[in-house]
């Protein structure tokens, strides 16, 4: 989310400085990983449907500022049950949207796609625009686009403190003291640090991804394997193709529902995060049941109704809070950088984000019309 807002920021000539505790693309946070979904059928909600269409066509064009491909379209399939929240939400987004999509019975995706193995009961809704970003290369991209309009980026340096002055904040580092106009904090699963007071409602959590060992490389490919999320009875999951590494990516939403602090992180994987994941793999797609040949450990920060914030701080109007997470941040960044760049310079944005306001969780308005469904 930072270097996008900082991208989005110096290309409309901003002063732009970005301050990064780590490396740019590292492995702390909750970014890494080779691969993050991007789907247009958002079973979350269909509010997000207007937001994806501009991250996509955001996406497109830093890729071909960058010159590389950062999207790979696979199609999407959101999978589970007739009344399950994926396939319904799903299929809700393509319908109030007018989405191109497919609704397939259990025997049509085990037929479409030979990889899955699940019943003839099983209902799944194949998006054909989704597919999945390749988060670390998204990251240098709006970077390298962030420097050459003219921001300075500051690894290995990080925010200890802020405060706000009569001419917007001031921040103390590691390194030395800033003073700017504006502050947007983006700081992931360090923001409940930055922000003590709305800590609650930005809870980090720990997650566990795995690649297992594929037999039938050809079924899992990205030609033939869209990326998916599926509600199954052991869980939430989602996966990607192979792809860039050996093995087939799996992750189950909230793992095994851990909240953790982002300094204390366990990267381990144990034999129970293993089991979490393979209880999948064995039961619907048994050509990948092969030895865990990788696994990553990254954190989810959490709001109480899994819906982002960007908002600017109730008691310091020269801070924006931007927090886009909840396990499913990722494919809006791109977005979210014009939003920031809208905020910072206009104080407004043509795109929605009514939803995203932190007085939600205090005035307890609903986040969206007809709430989470
Ligand atoms: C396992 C996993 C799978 C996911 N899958 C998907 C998916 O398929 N699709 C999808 O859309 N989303 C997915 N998400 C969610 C998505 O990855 C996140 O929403 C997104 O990466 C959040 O980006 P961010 O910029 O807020 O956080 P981060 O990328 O973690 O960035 C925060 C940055 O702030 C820096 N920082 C923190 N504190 C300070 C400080 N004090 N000073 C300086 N720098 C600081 C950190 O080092 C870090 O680089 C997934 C998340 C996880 C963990």
């Amino acid at each position: 989310m930072g270097t996008a807002a900082a991208a989005h920021l110096a290309a409309r000539g901003q002063h732009v400085r970005v301050l990064e505790r780590f490396s740019l693309g590292h492995d702390r946070g909750s970014s890494h990983g080779l691969t993050r979904i991007i789907r247009l059928a958002y079973f979350e909600h269909p509010a997000y449907v207007p937001l994806l269409r501009r991250a996509f066509e955001l996406w497109r064009a830093l890729e071909a500022r960058a010159g590389e491909q950062l999207l790979h379209v696979t199609g999407a399939l959101d999978v589970g049950a007739e009344g399950s929240e994926v396939f319904e939400g799903s299929r809700r987004s393509c319908l109030e949207h007018g989405l191109t999509h497919e609704v397939l019975t259990g025997r049509a995706l085990r037929e479409r796609f030979p990889a899955w193995h699940i019943g003839d009961d099983a209902a799944a809704v194949l998006q054909p625009d989704g597919g999945f970003l390749r988060p670390e290369a998204c990251i240098l991209a709006h970077a390298a686009r962030a420097r050459q309009a003219g921001a300075q980026i500051h690894e290995g340096e990080t925010l200890l403190q802020w405060e706000t002055t009569p001419g917007g904040v001031r921040v103390r580092t590691s390194i030395g003291v800033y003073e700017a106009s504006q502050l947007v904090l983006t700081a992931g699963a360090w923001m409940g640090a930055l922000l003590p007071d709305l800590a609650s409602v930005m809870q980090p959590e720990r997650q566990v991804l795995g690649w297992f060992g594929v037999t039938d490389h050809a079924a899992f490919a990205p030609s033939r394997f869209p990326v998916f999320v599926h509600d199954a009875v052991e869980g939430r999951y989602y996966g990607f193709p192979e792809f860039e590494t050996p093995g087939f990516k799996i992750g189950r939403y909230h793992h095994r529902g851990e909240p953790t602090m982002p300094d204390t992180l366990d990267r381990a994987c144990h034999p129970e995060d293993e089991a979490a994941l393979r209880a999948a793999v064995t039961r619907y797609f048994p050509g990948a049941d092969g030895p865990l040949l990788r696994s990553a450990a990254c954190m989810f920060t959490n709001t109480p109704d899994e819906h982002f914030i960007i908002d600017r701080h109730p008691d310091a109007p020269a801070v924006l809070v931007v927090s886009p997470c909840s396990g499913h941040g990722f494919k809006f960044c791109s977005v979210v950088g014009e939003i920031v760049a809208d905020l910072v310079m206009r104080d407004a944005t043509a795109h929605d984000i009514s939803a995203f306001r932190l007085a939600r969780f205090t005035a307890g308005a609903p986040p969206l019309p007809g709430g989470r469904s």
